[in-house]
């Protein structure tokens, strides 16, 4: 079906943004109608990663936005960077997840963590789709607690030995490295890139997923790996050091949450003006009207949210919980309407035939990755009252 997506701006917020926001965004927007769209019902009914898509990403600037062009980044804004991860998730969650960890869970590291020959080495292959990353934190028994990790690595003097499991990891499968996140003898977290090749590291693909099925998703196995010395990041350590990397990734989740929801609603509006049921367009009853105001009413709401924090962010004052509440609220906000705009559509919401269904079933493994709802609850509970209830 074509692509005929309006973007929906009730409160003119394109008057708050720059030309270059603006420039960055219809390029994102323009590419995502003519290279996602068409293509992507089709891979995720076959629960597959379309490659063909990796070297657009890139030309958008959706690999490293912020990371400077010295190496290889596109050098934008924040806000720049949420508005492309706004335009990909409007096409599909799993193609933005697939950015997302590339950005802000491979590359990020790098650049904040790495050393000057890292970045060098590593930053413009990732930038340009060359190599693909993905980010091991989690684990089969340390999903929300990351922080008991049982993947460790002992000094073996001119090498480190790597050994542990990680499991749900976005771009496993095909990706040329690996950011994994391990414990020293000591117990201290480190991040290493791992690369594809090394003996001992495989990368099982997770299959029978109903969420994300165009994003692929596997395991990374180390057994006995030996890691280069030169390979661990030398710059930050502790568990701080991951989650540096997840408030980057979630302030994009957040703005791409707003996308998915756009494209719902667009399209609910539309069918809902079109489809008649008892001789007038389902759009002029009152019950559909309310899902329809509500909605509109939400993503507005959400987009202002995101902007705020894109502002903050760009000015380095956004905070972990302000970031962490955005990402929920965007989130949970896109699957309501998802689930609601489905229903709008009747029997046709629930075939390929519109973005709906696989929107909504995307949005099931983004309310729960990156920290989970509750999690995030949890954390603006313990912001505002300075108790943590983890435990
Ligand atoms: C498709 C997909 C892709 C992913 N990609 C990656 C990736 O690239 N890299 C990576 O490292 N990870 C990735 N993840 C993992 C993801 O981050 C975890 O699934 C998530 O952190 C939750 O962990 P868990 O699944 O082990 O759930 P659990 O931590 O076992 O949580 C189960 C339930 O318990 C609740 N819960 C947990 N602790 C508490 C508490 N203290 N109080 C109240 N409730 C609690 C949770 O909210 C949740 O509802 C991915 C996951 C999915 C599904």
């Amino acid at each position: 079906m074509a692509d005929l997506f309006q973007a929906p701006d009730y409160y003119n917020i394109d008057d708050l943004l720059s030309d270059e926001h603006k420039m960055v965004r219809d390029a994102a927007r323009d590419w995502v109608k003519r290279e996602v769209s068409p293509i992507i019902e089709d891979a995720a009914q076959k629960a597959e990663f379309p490659k063909s898509i990796v070297k657009g990403l890139a030309e958008i600037g959706a690999f490293g936005p912020y990371i400077p062009e010295e190496y290889g980044g596109a050098g934008l804004d924040q806000i720049s960077y949420g508005l492309i991860m706004q335009e990909i998730e409007r096409g599909d969650s799993g193609v933005r997840s697939t950015a997302s960890v590339q950005s802000s869970l491979v590359m990020y590291p790098i650049w904040k963590y790495g050393s000057e020959e890292q970045r060098k080495k590593y930053l413009p292959k990732l930038a340009s789709g060359e190599f693909m990353g993905c980010f091991g934190l989690t684990e089969p028994d340390y999903g929300s607690n990351p922080g008991g990790m049982l993947t460790n690595f002992k000094d073996k003097g001119d090498h480190y030995l790597l050994n542990g499991a990680k499991m749900w990891i976005s771009n496993a499968p095909f990706a040329d490295i690996a950011v994994v996140w391990a414990k020293n003898e000591e117990g201290r977290i480190h991040g290493l890139i791992v690369e594809r090749g090394m003996e001992g590291f495989t990368t099982p693909e997770t299959h029978n997923k109903w969420s994300l099925r165009a994003s692929a998703t596997g395991e990374l196995i180390f057994n006995d790996v030996k890691i280069p010395k030169e390979n661990l990041l030398p710059n930050k350590s502790g568990l701080g050091a991951p989650l540096g990397c997840l408030d980057s990734a979630r302030f994009g989740i957040a703005w791409g949450a707003i996308g998915a929801a756009m494209d719902c609603y667009d399209t609910a509006l539309r069918y809902a003006k079109e489809r008649i049921q008892f001789d007038k367009p389902i759009a002029g009853y009152q019950l559909q009207q309310k899902k329809l105001a509500e909605m509109i009413t939400e993503i507005t709401k959400a987009q202002l949210l995101a902007l705020r924090l894109g502002q903050l962010k760009n000015e380095g004052k956004a905070t972990t919980a302000q970031i962490s509440m955005a990402k929920r609220n965007n989130v949970d906000m896109a699957i309501k309407i998802a689930r609601e705009a489905r229903q709008i559509l009747g029997g046709m919401g629930i075939t390929g035939e519109y973005s709906i269904m696989r929107h909504m079933m995307n949005l099931e493994s983004v309310i729960t990755y990156e920290g989970t709802h509750d999690i995030h609850l949890l954390i603006t509970g313990m912001d505002i009252t300075g108790i943590a209830a983890f435990k």
